[in-house]
Protein backbone atom coordinates (compact mmCIF):
# COMPACT_ATOMS: atom_id res chain seq x y z
CA UNK A 1 0.00 0.00 0.00
CA UNK A 2 1.73 2.88 -1.47
CA UNK A 3 0.41 6.81 -0.09
CA UNK A 4 1.39 10.06 -2.08
CA UNK A 5 0.07 13.07 -0.78
CA UNK A 6 -0.02 17.06 -3.03
CA UNK A 7 -1.03 19.93 -1.67
CA UNK A 8 -1.88 22.32 -5.12
CA UNK A 9 -3.20 26.01 -6.19
CA UNK A 10 -5.51 25.94 -9.30
CA UNK A 11 -5.15 28.89 -11.37
CA UNK A 12 -7.37 31.00 -10.10
CA UNK A 13 -6.12 30.31 -6.28
CA UNK A 14 -2.43 31.82 -7.53
CA UNK A 15 -4.14 34.38 -9.67
CA UNK A 16 -6.26 35.13 -6.41
CA UNK A 17 -3.21 34.90 -4.40
CA UNK A 18 -1.23 37.31 -6.39
CA UNK A 19 -3.93 39.61 -6.25
CA UNK A 20 -4.08 39.48 -2.39
CA UNK A 21 -7.31 37.17 -1.77
CA UNK A 22 -7.53 34.26 0.12
CA UNK A 23 -5.82 31.47 -1.92
CA UNK A 24 -7.84 28.72 -2.87
CA UNK A 25 -5.73 25.50 -2.35
CA UNK A 26 -6.98 22.19 -2.45
CA UNK A 27 -5.28 18.91 -0.85
CA UNK A 28 -5.14 15.39 -2.01
CA UNK A 29 -3.43 12.22 -0.99
CA UNK A 30 -3.63 9.03 -3.03
CA UNK A 31 -3.91 5.41 -1.39
CA UNK A 32 -2.72 3.05 -3.85
CA UNK A 33 -3.22 -0.54 -3.31
CA UNK A 34 -3.33 -3.15 -5.99
CA UNK A 35 -6.08 -2.05 -8.57
CA UNK A 36 -7.25 0.34 -5.87
CA UNK A 37 -7.17 3.83 -5.74
CA UNK A 38 -8.29 5.61 -2.61
CA UNK A 39 -8.53 9.64 -2.72
CA UNK A 40 -8.69 12.03 0.16
CA UNK A 41 -10.48 15.42 -1.44
CA UNK A 42 -10.93 18.56 0.17
CA UNK A 43 -14.24 20.01 -0.08
CA UNK A 44 -12.62 23.22 2.01
CA UNK A 45 -13.12 23.80 5.71
CA UNK A 46 -15.66 24.61 8.18
CA UNK A 47 -15.93 27.50 10.34
CA UNK A 48 -17.22 26.39 13.68
CA UNK A 49 -16.88 28.12 17.49
CA UNK A 50 -14.99 26.03 19.31
CA UNK A 51 -17.37 25.11 21.97
CA UNK A 52 -19.52 23.25 19.08
CA UNK A 53 -17.21 20.49 19.79
CA UNK A 54 -15.38 21.48 23.00
CA UNK A 55 -18.67 22.50 25.10
CA UNK A 56 -19.46 19.26 27.31
CA UNK A 57 -15.71 18.55 27.78
CA UNK A 58 -14.69 18.94 31.37
CA UNK A 59 -12.64 22.66 30.31
CA UNK A 60 -9.87 22.01 33.31
CA UNK A 61 -8.52 18.48 31.81
CA UNK A 62 -9.51 19.43 28.22
CA UNK A 63 -6.91 22.62 28.59
CA UNK A 64 -4.13 20.49 29.73
CA UNK A 65 -4.88 17.95 27.41
CA UNK A 66 -5.12 20.77 24.26
CA UNK A 67 -1.49 22.34 25.48
CA UNK A 68 0.01 18.72 24.20
CA UNK A 69 -1.61 19.67 20.90
CA UNK A 70 0.31 23.47 20.75
CA UNK A 71 -3.01 24.96 21.84
CA UNK A 72 -2.10 27.69 24.11
CA UNK A 73 -6.34 27.90 25.35
CA UNK A 74 -9.71 25.89 23.65
CA UNK A 75 -10.25 27.49 20.60
CA UNK A 76 -12.75 30.05 20.44
CA UNK A 77 -13.11 29.05 16.69
CA UNK A 78 -12.10 26.36 14.47
CA UNK A 79 -11.85 25.99 11.17
CA UNK A 80 -11.96 22.04 10.41
CA UNK A 81 -10.82 20.77 6.72
CA UNK A 82 -14.08 18.51 5.24
CA UNK A 83 -12.17 15.25 3.28
CA UNK A 84 -14.05 13.68 0.99
CA UNK A 85 -12.78 10.22 0.09
CA UNK A 86 -12.66 8.70 -3.54
CA UNK A 87 -12.72 4.96 -3.61
CA UNK A 88 -11.60 4.39 -7.63
CA UNK A 89 -11.37 -0.01 -8.06
CA UNK A 90 -11.43 0.16 -12.21
CA UNK A 91 -15.27 -0.89 -11.81
CA UNK A 92 -16.60 1.52 -9.73
CA UNK A 93 -15.85 5.04 -8.77
CA UNK A 94 -17.18 5.91 -5.43
CA UNK A 95 -17.70 8.87 -3.45
CA UNK A 96 -17.86 8.81 0.40
CA UNK A 97 -20.23 11.96 0.78
CA UNK A 98 -21.11 14.79 -1.05
CA UNK A 99 -19.51 17.83 0.33
CA UNK A 100 -21.21 21.12 1.27
CA UNK A 101 -22.26 22.27 -2.24
CA UNK A 102 -22.96 26.05 -2.54
CA UNK A 103 -25.27 26.69 0.12
CA UNK A 104 -23.43 25.73 3.29
CA UNK A 105 -19.94 27.81 4.14
CA UNK A 106 -18.59 30.04 1.86
CA UNK A 107 -14.89 27.94 2.73
CA UNK A 108 -16.32 24.63 1.86
CA UNK A 109 -18.41 23.16 -1.12
CA UNK A 110 -14.89 22.62 -3.56
CA UNK A 111 -15.44 19.06 -4.17
CA UNK A 112 -16.33 19.67 -7.64
CA UNK A 113 -12.93 21.31 -8.20
CA UNK A 114 -10.26 18.94 -6.22
CA UNK A 115 -12.32 16.46 -8.60
CA UNK A 116 -11.87 18.20 -11.47
CA UNK A 117 -8.05 18.49 -10.41
CA UNK A 118 -7.73 14.92 -10.44
CA UNK A 119 -9.70 14.61 -13.82
CA UNK A 120 -12.49 13.13 -12.49
CA UNK A 121 -16.28 14.24 -14.18
CA UNK A 122 -19.21 14.44 -12.13
CA UNK A 123 -20.71 11.42 -14.21
CA UNK A 124 -17.97 9.36 -13.79
CA UNK A 125 -18.70 8.63 -10.23
CA UNK A 126 -21.27 5.96 -10.08
CA UNK A 127 -21.98 5.99 -6.72
CA UNK A 128 -22.67 8.55 -3.83
CA UNK A 129 -22.65 6.75 -0.41
CA UNK A 130 -23.30 9.00 2.61
CA UNK A 131 -22.18 8.41 6.11
CA UNK A 132 -24.73 10.42 7.34
CA UNK A 133 -26.98 13.89 6.44
CA UNK A 134 -25.54 16.91 8.71
CA UNK A 135 -24.95 19.48 5.61
CA UNK A 136 -21.19 19.27 5.45
CA UNK A 137 -21.66 15.76 3.74
CA UNK A 138 -25.22 15.56 2.08
CA UNK A 139 -25.79 19.52 1.05
CA UNK A 140 -23.12 19.05 -1.79
CA UNK A 141 -25.87 16.66 -3.59
CA UNK A 142 -27.80 19.01 -5.50
CA UNK A 143 -26.65 21.86 -7.39
CA UNK A 144 -27.41 25.41 -7.47
CA UNK A 145 -30.70 24.41 -9.91
CA UNK A 146 -31.54 21.79 -7.34
CA UNK A 147 -30.23 19.01 -9.61
CA UNK A 148 -28.15 16.28 -8.60
CA UNK A 149 -24.37 16.97 -9.06
CA UNK A 150 -23.19 13.30 -9.64
CA UNK A 151 -26.41 12.78 -11.93
CA UNK A 152 -25.60 9.30 -13.41
CA UNK A 153 -24.41 8.09 -9.81
CA UNK A 154 -26.49 5.90 -7.31
CA UNK A 155 -27.04 6.99 -4.32
CA UNK A 156 -27.25 5.13 -0.94
CA UNK A 157 -27.69 6.88 2.66
CA UNK A 158 -28.32 3.92 5.94
CA UNK A 159 -32.38 3.57 6.41
CA UNK A 160 -31.83 4.99 10.27
CA UNK A 161 -30.37 7.86 8.68
CA UNK A 162 -32.68 8.74 5.46
CA UNK A 163 -36.16 7.70 8.20
CA UNK A 164 -35.06 10.41 10.52
CA UNK A 165 -34.16 13.06 8.25
CA UNK A 166 -37.13 12.80 6.28
CA UNK A 167 -39.69 12.87 9.63
CA UNK A 168 -41.07 15.96 9.49
CA UNK A 169 -40.96 16.20 13.13
CA UNK A 170 -36.97 16.13 13.14
CA UNK A 171 -36.87 19.93 13.02
CA UNK A 172 -39.41 20.47 15.95
CA UNK A 173 -37.48 18.00 17.76
CA UNK A 174 -33.45 18.65 17.44
CA UNK A 175 -33.23 21.84 18.93
CA UNK A 176 -32.37 25.48 17.70
CA UNK A 177 -28.77 24.65 16.84
CA UNK A 178 -29.48 22.10 14.24
CA UNK A 179 -32.94 23.53 13.50
CA UNK A 180 -31.45 24.52 9.70
CA UNK A 181 -29.87 21.60 9.22
CA UNK A 182 -33.27 19.29 9.56
CA UNK A 183 -34.87 21.67 7.44
CA UNK A 184 -31.74 21.51 4.51
CA UNK A 185 -31.56 17.83 4.69
CA UNK A 186 -35.19 16.67 4.24
CA UNK A 187 -35.45 19.18 0.99
CA UNK A 188 -32.72 17.57 -0.35
CA UNK A 189 -33.72 13.79 0.81
CA UNK A 190 -37.30 14.89 -0.74
CA UNK A 191 -35.86 16.50 -3.89
CA UNK A 192 -34.30 12.71 -5.13
CA UNK A 193 -37.05 11.14 -2.99
CA UNK A 194 -37.61 7.90 -1.37
CA UNK A 195 -37.10 6.26 -5.16
CA UNK A 196 -33.38 7.90 -5.30
CA UNK A 197 -32.23 6.14 -2.86
CA UNK A 198 -30.62 2.61 -1.70
CA UNK A 199 -30.93 2.35 1.86
CA UNK A 200 -29.11 -0.44 3.68
CA UNK A 201 -28.63 -1.18 7.64
CA UNK A 202 -26.84 -3.72 9.65
CA UNK A 203 -23.10 -4.16 8.69
CA UNK A 204 -23.20 -5.15 4.58
CA UNK A 205 -21.39 -5.37 2.21
CA UNK A 206 -22.56 -2.85 -0.02
CA UNK A 207 -20.05 -3.48 -3.11
CA UNK A 208 -17.49 -5.67 -3.78
CA UNK A 209 -14.59 -4.02 -1.14
CA UNK A 210 -17.39 -1.78 0.81
CA UNK A 211 -18.35 -2.53 3.94
CA UNK A 212 -20.85 -0.40 5.76
CA UNK A 213 -20.27 -0.14 9.78
CA UNK A 214 -23.23 1.37 11.70
CA UNK A 215 -21.81 4.03 13.73
CA UNK A 216 -24.64 5.65 15.21
CA UNK A 217 -24.15 8.43 18.35
CA UNK A 218 -22.57 11.23 16.15
CA UNK A 219 -26.42 11.53 14.45
CA UNK A 220 -29.08 8.96 14.59
CA UNK A 221 -27.73 6.40 11.41
CA UNK A 222 -24.49 7.36 10.90
CA UNK A 223 -22.53 4.74 9.06
CA UNK A 224 -18.25 3.97 8.41
CA UNK A 225 -16.87 2.04 5.79
CA UNK A 226 -14.42 -0.04 5.69
CA UNK A 227 -12.58 -0.60 2.19
CA UNK A 228 -10.88 -3.83 1.07
CA UNK A 229 -7.20 -2.38 -0.18
CA UNK A 230 -5.19 -5.23 -0.91
CA UNK A 231 -5.69 -7.63 2.07
CA UNK A 232 -5.57 -4.40 3.87
CA UNK A 233 -8.69 -2.33 5.28
CA UNK A 234 -9.03 1.70 5.11
CA UNK A 235 -11.52 2.40 7.26
CA UNK A 236 -13.50 5.77 6.13
CA UNK A 237 -14.51 7.28 9.26
CA UNK A 238 -16.93 9.72 8.46
CA UNK A 239 -17.68 11.91 11.76
CA UNK A 240 -17.50 9.22 14.14
CA UNK A 241 -14.20 10.49 14.75
CA UNK A 242 -13.89 14.28 14.36
CA UNK A 243 -10.86 15.57 15.26
CA UNK A 244 -6.98 14.41 15.59
CA UNK A 245 -6.41 15.03 19.43
CA UNK A 246 -9.45 15.10 21.82
CA UNK A 247 -11.61 11.92 19.90
CA UNK A 248 -8.25 9.80 20.37
CA UNK A 249 -6.99 10.51 23.74
CA UNK A 250 -10.16 10.35 25.53
CA UNK A 251 -13.03 8.93 23.23
CA UNK A 252 -15.30 8.80 25.91
CA UNK A 253 -15.17 12.50 26.34
CA UNK A 254 -18.57 13.73 25.05
CA UNK A 255 -17.95 15.69 22.37
CA UNK A 256 -20.42 18.89 21.54
CA UNK A 257 -20.93 17.88 17.77
CA UNK A 258 -22.45 14.16 18.38
CA UNK A 259 -25.96 14.43 18.51
CA UNK A 260 -26.55 11.68 21.36
CA UNK A 261 -23.54 12.36 23.72
CA UNK A 262 -23.19 8.98 25.72
CA UNK A 263 -23.75 7.16 22.19
CA UNK A 264 -21.58 9.11 20.46
CA UNK A 265 -18.40 8.27 22.56
CA UNK A 266 -19.12 4.47 23.31
CA UNK A 267 -19.43 4.33 19.68
CA UNK A 268 -16.19 6.37 18.93
CA UNK A 269 -14.21 4.23 21.74
CA UNK A 270 -15.54 0.80 20.07
CA UNK A 271 -14.46 1.98 16.70
CA UNK A 272 -11.27 3.04 18.09
CA UNK A 273 -10.43 -0.38 19.36
CA UNK A 274 -11.81 -2.15 16.28
CA UNK A 275 -9.35 0.41 14.08
CA UNK A 276 -6.51 -1.26 16.07
CA UNK A 277 -7.81 -4.90 16.21
CA UNK A 278 -7.77 -5.11 13.12
CA UNK A 279 -5.09 -3.02 11.96
CA UNK A 280 -7.17 -0.34 9.46
CA UNK A 281 -5.79 2.52 8.12
CA UNK A 282 -8.41 5.47 8.85
CA UNK A 283 -9.31 8.59 7.00
CA UNK A 284 -11.03 11.44 8.99
CA UNK A 285 -13.32 13.36 7.83
CA UNK A 286 -12.54 16.38 10.12
CA UNK A 287 -8.97 15.35 10.75
CA UNK A 288 -6.43 17.71 9.74
CA UNK A 289 -5.40 17.05 5.88
CA UNK A 290 -5.44 14.86 4.15
CA UNK A 291 -7.03 13.19 7.57
CA UNK A 292 -5.08 9.85 6.85
CA UNK A 293 -3.75 7.95 9.24
CA UNK A 294 -3.62 5.22 12.22
CA UNK A 295 -4.19 4.78 15.91
CA UNK A 296 -2.28 3.50 17.98
CA UNK A 297 -3.65 2.31 21.34
CA UNK A 298 -2.09 3.96 24.68
CA UNK A 299 -2.54 2.75 28.48
CA UNK A 300 -6.10 3.12 29.81
CA UNK A 301 -8.64 3.57 26.89
CA UNK A 302 -6.52 6.13 25.29
CA UNK A 303 -4.98 6.53 21.70
CA UNK A 304 -2.91 8.61 19.59
CA UNK A 305 -3.74 9.65 16.02
CA UNK A 306 -0.57 9.07 13.63
CA UNK A 307 -0.61 10.50 10.51
CA UNK A 308 0.72 8.95 7.06
ZN1 LIG B 1 -19.05 16.70 9.43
Amino acid sequence: MKITRREFLTATGAAALAAGLPARAWSQATIQAGGVRIDSLSDGNLTLPGNFIFGPAPQDELAELLRGYGYDAIPSRITPPCNVTLLRDGANTVLFDAGSGPAFQSSAGLLGEALGEIGVAPEDVTHVIFTHGHPDHLWGLLDDFDEPVFYEATHMIGRTEFDYWSDPDTVNNIGEARASFAVGARRRLETLGADGFTLFDGESELLPGVLAIPTFGHSPGHYSFALAAEGRQVLVAGDAITNGHMAFERPDWPSGSDQDLEMGARTRARLLDRIVAEDMTLIGYHIERPGIGRAERLSGGRYRFIAL
